[in-house]
């Protein structure tokens, strides 16, 4: 039944019928994922700087998002309408990235309190999964004691090193996927979206994680995807994301094409919604109408999306 109104919803344009059934996302960042109008209706001024590469998303970022996550109440608003926005387009589950950044600044390095606050985040509607985030730009091994520690806490269900690709060496990483991995939790990492596929294979060797978000350059090199075929990983990719920041020229030629006839399992995302203007339902429809999946090639990612949620 919701196999044949996805597929209808897909060949009619219709996001009503899209809304109506199931799907997760796997790559998603909760203080950057409601939607503009939400914050706008909220009273907040967000600006209307258009973003266009990555320094003018880490500028607007700075100007309008951080001072709002300093406080409580600010992360809240950000929490809930990341919430609110997977309620709307029907989104089950949703595996969501919270900075351990948001620890220190917001609640003064106590991992309980920081706990706390995340746990009253709770839905019937929505399965929520927290992934420990760690920016390699703002990371320093100062750092290191605490974010080991909120890793061992057990409340997350995974981590996920983000922002300027090797900007810092993996090295400086590795004793948190060990940790990680031994524990049983969803290594991720982005990787392959700036960089090209040899970067991909370093954090593969790294870090054996169980999921790459976006990895896009993997379609360089036919080994790569090979070793990422073999390992199993998985591939939570983010087409407006790509384009907007100009990783991928457009919605026609995006690698997620070559991804998936090369049989690499990839799940489709959102990244951050409030500075790309999309929803999941977008992403799957883009997809779409400009013939780089079928109908039926999308139903089948998202039924596997909703099979791997298990994992978690
Ligand atoms: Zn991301």
């Amino acid at each position: 039944m919701e196999d044949n109104i996805f597929i209808e919803g897909l060949k009619e344009n219709n996001k009503e019928k899209l809304v109506q059934v199931e799907k997760v996302d796997l790559h998603n960042h909760a203080s950057y994922s409601c939607n503009r109008q939400y914050l706008i209706k909220k009273g907040i001024n967000i600006g209307n700087e258009k973003i266009q590469d990555i320094s003018s998303l880490i500028e607007y970022s700075r100007k309008y998002i951080t001072p709002i996550k300093a406080t409580k109440e600010g992360l809240a608003l950000l929490l809930t309408g990341t919430f609110e926005n997977c309620i709307n387009t029907g989104v089950k589950f949703v595996a969501t990235n919270i900075d351990f950044k948001d620890c220190i600044r917001t609640f003064d390095s106590n991992i309980s309190s920081f706990i706390e606050f995340l746990n009253e985040f709770r839905y019937d509607s929505l399965d929520i999964k927290w992934i420990l985030e760690i920016s390699r730009d703002s990371y320093k091994s100062e750092y290191k004691e605490l974010v080991l520690r909120m890793i061992e806490s057990g409340f997350f269900a995974g981590i996920d090193l983000v922002s300027t690709e090797n900007v810092i060496p993996n090295k400086e990483f590795i004793c948190f996927y060990e940790l990680a991995n031994k524990m049983g939790l969803i290594t991720k990492v982005h990787a392959g979206e700036q960089l090209g596929s040899d970067y991909i294979k370093q954090c593969i060797e790294d870090f054996e994680p169980k999921e790459i978000q976006h990895g896009i350059s993997i379609v360089e090199d036919i080994n790569v995807m090979q070793l990422a075929k073999e390992k199993n990983i998985v591939f939570n990719v983010c087409p407006t994301s790509n384009i907007v920041l100009r990783y991928v020229k457009n919605i026609e030629t995006h690698p997620i094409k070559k991804m998936c006839e090369y049989g690499l399992k990839v799940t489709i995302a959102t990244d951050d919604i409030l500075y790309f203007n999309s929803d999941i339902n977008d992403e799957y429809l883009k997809l779409y109408n400009n013939s780089v999946l079928t109908a039926e090639k999308l139903n089948e990612i998202r039924k596997f999306g909703n099979t791997i949620r298990n994992r978690y």
